[in-house]
C-alpha cells in the first residue's frame, strides 16, 4: 500500500502542502514545532482511526478557519483509491468519490502502523495501554472481537453493580450465576484470541527485536491473564477455568463490590533477556521494544491483507545508536515509509527516497 498524492489544506498549521511522496522512504526533517507530526497525523487520520495525539476533530483546524481538507490518492488492494476528509461544521468523508457515512468505514481500506513518542506508553504505562494495544490490533483483522469486547464490558458493568446492590437486596445473588456464564463465554473468546495474537506478536516482534540489538537481546512478550497462566487457547477450557476463578472470588469480589479475575486485567509483560522492560529498560531498550511490536503488528497485517501497511514513524531516530537506525532502515525494505526528525545527518548514507525539510508548514524540496 501506498499514498500517490496528498493535498491539505488549513490543516493545524499547515496552510497548503502538495506532496507526491516517494514509494519507498520518505524523510520530514526539520526544527520543532514546524508541523512535521502534523502531517503525520493527517496520513494517520484515513485508516479512520482517531488521532494517535487524542485530538478532537476542531482542533485539526487551522487556527482561524473554520474548516480544514485532506485528499489522498493511493493504491491498495491492487486498485487506485482517492479519499478526501473535510472537518468542519459540514464534515465530509468520501472514498472513491463514494460518501462514507462515519470514518471506522475507512478502517481496513487504508491501512499504517504508526510510532510516535507518544507510544511508549506502551511499555511505560500501565496494563490499560497494552490491553488498548492487542485490542486495536484485533479488531482490525476480526470485526466480531469488538462486539465481544463490547458485550463482555457490558455484562462485567451489570456484574458490579449486582455485587453492590445485593449488599441490601440479598435476593438478587440468585442472578449472579447467569451473569457470570455471560462473562465467562465472552471472557473466554477473547482470552483465546488475545493468546493466539500475542504468541504471534511474540514471534514476529522478538525476530526484529534480535535484529535491532545486534543479536545480543531477547524480547519475549506473555500473556499475563488472572484467568490462565498457560498457553492452552482452547475456548471450552478457558470458559471451564474462568468459571472456577469467579467461585473462588467471589467472596472478595461481593466484599469490594468489583469483579477481581477476567480479561478486563489482562496485561503483556514485555521482557528482555527475562526483565521486565518497563522496570529495567533504558530509554533506547524501551523504544526498540516499541518498534519491534509496531512492526511486528504490521507483519501480522501484511500475512492478513497481502501487502504491506504504510510504516509512519514520528522522531523514533533519536535514543536509536547507529546499528539499530542501520537495522531498521535495512528492515523496512519495499513499504512506504514516512519517518520525522530533527537532525537530517542520520539520513545521509540512504542512497534512495526524498528528503524534504519541514518549515513553518510548508514542505522544502517536495
Ligand atoms: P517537534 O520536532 O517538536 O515534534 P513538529 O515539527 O513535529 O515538532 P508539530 O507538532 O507537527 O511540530 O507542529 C506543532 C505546531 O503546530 C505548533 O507550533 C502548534 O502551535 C501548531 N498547531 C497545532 N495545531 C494547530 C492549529 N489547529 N492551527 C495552527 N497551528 C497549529
Ligand atoms: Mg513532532
Amino acid at each position: 500500500m501506498k499514498i500517490d498524492k496528498i493535498c491539505l489544506t488549513d490543516f493545524r498549521n499547515i496552510e497548503t502542502l502538495q506532496l507526491e511522496p516517494d514509494a519507498g522512504v520518505n524523510i520530514i526533517y526539520g526544527d520543532n514545532a514546524q508541523g512535521k507530526t502534523n502531517l503525520m497525523e493527517a496520513v494517520w487520520l484515513f485508516t479512520g482511526a482517531k488521532s494517535f495525539r487524542g485530538a478532537k476533530e476542531n482542533e485539526l483546524i487551522r487556527f482561524g478557519k473554520e474548516r480544514c481538507a485532506l485528499e489522498i490518492s493511493f493504491t491498495g488492494s491492487g486498485r487506485e483509491n482517492t479519499a478526501q476528509m473535510v472537518f468542519g461544521q459540514q464534515k465530509k468523508l468520501l472514498l472513491n468519490e463514494l460518501p462514507l457515512k462515519s470514518s471506522g468505514e475507512l478502517s481496513g481500506k487504508f491501512c499504517c502502523v504508526v510510532f510516535s513518542p507518544v507510544h511508549l506508553a506502551l511499555v511505560k504505562d500501565g496494563p490499560a495501554a497494552r490491553r488498548r494495544f492487542l485490542d486495536t490490533c484485533i479488531c482490525q483483522m476480526l470485526p466480531s472481537y469488538l462486539q465481544a469486547l463490547s458485550e463482555y464490558s457490558r455484562v462485567l458493568s451489570q456484574r458490579s453493580c449486582l455485587l453492590r446492590d445485593s449488599r441490601e437486596h440479598a435476593a438478587l445473588l440468585d442472578t449472579l450465576e447467569i451473569w457470570d456464564m455471560h462473562l465467562v463465554q465472552y471472557g473466554a473468546y477473547i482470552l483465546s484470541v488475545r493468546k493466539r495474537f500475542v504468541g504471534k506478536l511474540q514471534h514476529h516482534a522478538a525476530e526484529i527485536y534480535s535484529g535491532l540489538a545486534g543479536n545480543t537481546e531477547k524480547l519475549s512478550l506473555q500473556l499475563a491473564s488472572t484467568i490462565d497462566g498457560t498457553e492452552e487457547d482452547d475456548r471450552k477450557l478457558l470458559e471451564q477455568r474462568f468459571m472456577e476463578k469467579l467461585h473462588q472470588n467471589r467472596a472478595e469480589d461481593l466484599r469490594l463490590g468489583t469483579t477481581g479475575v477476567g480479561i478486563h486485567r489482562d496485561d503483556v509483560d514485555i521482557l528482555i533477556d527475562g526483565k521486565h522492560a518497563r522496570s529495567y529498560g533504558s530509554q533506547g531498550q524501551q523504544r526498540s521494544c516499541v518498534l519491534a511490536l509496531k512492526l511486528a503488528e504490521s507483519g501480522i497485517l501484511q500475512e492478513k491483507m497481502g501487502e504491506n501497511p504504510i510504516i509512519l514513524l514520528d522522531d523514533v531516530m533519536s535514543e536509536l545508536d547507529h546499528h539499530r537506525r542501520d537495522f531498521l532502515l535495512n528492515y523496512l525494505g519495499d513499504r512506504q515509509v514516512w519517518m520525522t526528525c530533527c537532525d537530517p545527518q542520520y539520513f545521509f548514507s540512504l542512497k534512495n527516497g526524498k528528503t524534504m525539510r519541514m518549515e513553518h508548514g510548508r514542505l522544502i524540496g517536495a
